[in-house]
């Protein structure tokens, strides 16, 4: 059965910067948890940061392939670089979703790890601008299509799709 790779705290783990969670309780993520699909991971927690953390965002908006190529930072609001701990983490996001068979990700947007469709710009002020955080870059760079909280019916329609299209063998 494929896997499904899911944002800790949208399954409710107290996992975020400011010590809460993001429960999504959308019929579709409480599906595969009944099938048991859902590989819950939180790429920061994973890079070594603790909950709960400063907020952090991509320095100046300047996109998450940036970052994974060392010429962009994530900072604090104070501007400590926390860049090698939230690049740890889509690393070990990635490594977690090769080994558990993930073969797509249902991730919390706006998130400088976890964004798929937007994330902050870099001042702090609450504006957003279209990109990826770092985890889901490297997993959809990766062929590891993502998607939103917002977009899991969409979720649903691929993975059947895939499933139909590429059936797993059954184990001999
Ligand atoms: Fe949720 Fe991702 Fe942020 Fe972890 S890094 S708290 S999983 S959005």
């Amino acid at each position: 059965m494929y896997k499904v790779l899911v944002s800790a705290c949208l399954m409710g783990r107290k996992v975020r910067y400011d010590g809460g969670a993001k429960t999504s309780e959308h019929p579709v993520l409480e599906r595969w948890r009944a099938e048991r699909r859902l590989v819950p991971h939180c790429p920061e927690i994973a890079g070594g940061l603790p909950v709960p953390r400063p907020p952090a965002e991509i320095a100046g908006a300047a996109g998450a392939e940036a970052v994974l190529d060392g010429a962009a930072a994530i900072v604090t609001p104070e501007g400590a670089d926390v860049t090698d701990h939230f690049v740890a983490g889509a690393r070990a996001a990635l490594e977690t979703a090769w080994s558990q068979g993930v073969r797509l990700a249902v991730l919390k947007d706006g998130s400088p790890s976890c964004g798929s469709r937007a994330v902050y710009d870099g001042s702090f002020s609450g504006a957003k601008v279209p990109g990826q955080g770092v985890t889901s870059y490297l997993l959809s760079d990766s062929g590891i299509p993502v998607f939103t909280e917002d977009e899991l019916d969409a979720a649903e329609a691929f993975l059947k799709d895939l499933e139909a299209r590429e059936p797993e063998v059954p184990f001999l």
